[in-house]
């Protein structure tokens, strides 16, 4: 390993499949910033002896934590925003100069940057899914303070308590459920995605202004934005979120903000 070059690294159990490293590595090369962008395989058995190993290398500034540890890690680092009590996952942790970790999720603010132009407090909002990315969106859309929150979900009863959660009015229902007229439809499921079943969601109860939002961003096109664009409705793919998270996490790694006007080149690089 070089010596005081400072390094984040994304960790993983599976890790191949990660783009952080190049969205990450991009914007280091764009900054002219001498650091590191890395990934490392980390079992579960191997995440404690992993996070203790970093704590006392000052040159490590953190990782971004992906499946199966965002929940796990909550138990090693601390916790000062309460992440554990809302989001319920941690995606990143910070190593501060005295060697404390600091464990917090940009997903929420990565999610939500590309709507933070629309005037969403009191709208009806439809959301698929109640796993990780769901509470990350259901944060989210809380803070926004949007109005009636339609659940669908393949297990009702997991999304239940999401609502309390999150402070949010609304209903659960099933998937196969006809939609309200919602002014933004998100999918935070893994339906869609590749290797997956897709979503087939009937779009024409949405009205003509509504946005469809998929977080799914393999297929970046995925067969939700091909239907919602076929009723010429507003769109937003996974890779403005996998971009936003990032975004956040490279700040609190390397001290500087992502350069600004290459987006459309990272997504080019990411999807190439
Ligand atoms: P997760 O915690 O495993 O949750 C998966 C969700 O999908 C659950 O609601 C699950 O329903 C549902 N689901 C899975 N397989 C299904 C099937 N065959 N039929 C019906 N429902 C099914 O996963 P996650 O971390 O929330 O990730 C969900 C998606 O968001 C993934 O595609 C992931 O890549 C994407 N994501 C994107 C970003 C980004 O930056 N763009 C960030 C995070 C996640 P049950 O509750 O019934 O099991």
């Amino acid at each position: 390993m070089t010596q005081n070059l400072p390094y984040a690294e994304v960790i993983g159990d599976p890790i191949a499949q990660s783009k952080s490293p190049l969205i990450h590595g991009f914007w280091l090369e764009k900054l002219g910033l001498s650091g590191d962008y890395r990934r490392a395989h980390v079992l579960a058995e191997g995440l404690a002896a992993y996070v203790d190993e970093r704590r006392n290398d000052p040159d490590w500034r953190g990782c971004n934590v992906t499946m199966p540890h965002k929940g796990a890690v909550m138990d090693l680092v601390d916790d000062p925003g309460d992440v554990r009590a809302t989001i319920g996952a941690m995606n990143t942790v910070v190593r501060q100069p005295d060697g404390r970790l600091v464990g917090t999720n940009t997903d929420a603010a990565g999610f939500f940057a590309p709507l933070s132009e629309v005037e969403l407090a009191g709208a009806p909002v439809v959301v698929v899914g109640a796993g990780g990315a769901a509470r990350a969106v259901l944060f989210a859309l809380a803070r926004a303070d949007v109005g009636h929150v339609t659940i669908l979900n393949r297990s009702p009863l997991k999304a239940m308590g999401l609502l309390a959660t999150f402070g949010l009015r609304g209903e659960v229902c099933a998937l196969d459920t006809v939609l309200p007229p919602a002014a933004l439809l998100v999918n935070a499921s893994s339906l869609g995605m590749n290797g997956q079943p897709p979503l087939d969601l009937d779009l024409s109860p949405l009205p003509e202004d509504a946005i469809v939002y998929d977080l799914v961003y393999s297929p970046l096109q995925t067969g939700l934005l091909r239907a919602a664009e076929a009723h010429g409705l507003d769109t937003v793919d996974g890779l403005d979120m996998l971009i936003g998270q990032a975004a956040l996490a490279f700040e609190l790694f390397f001290g500087s903000a992502p350069p600004e006007g290459h987006d459309d080149e990272l997504r080019a690089l990411l999807v190439g």
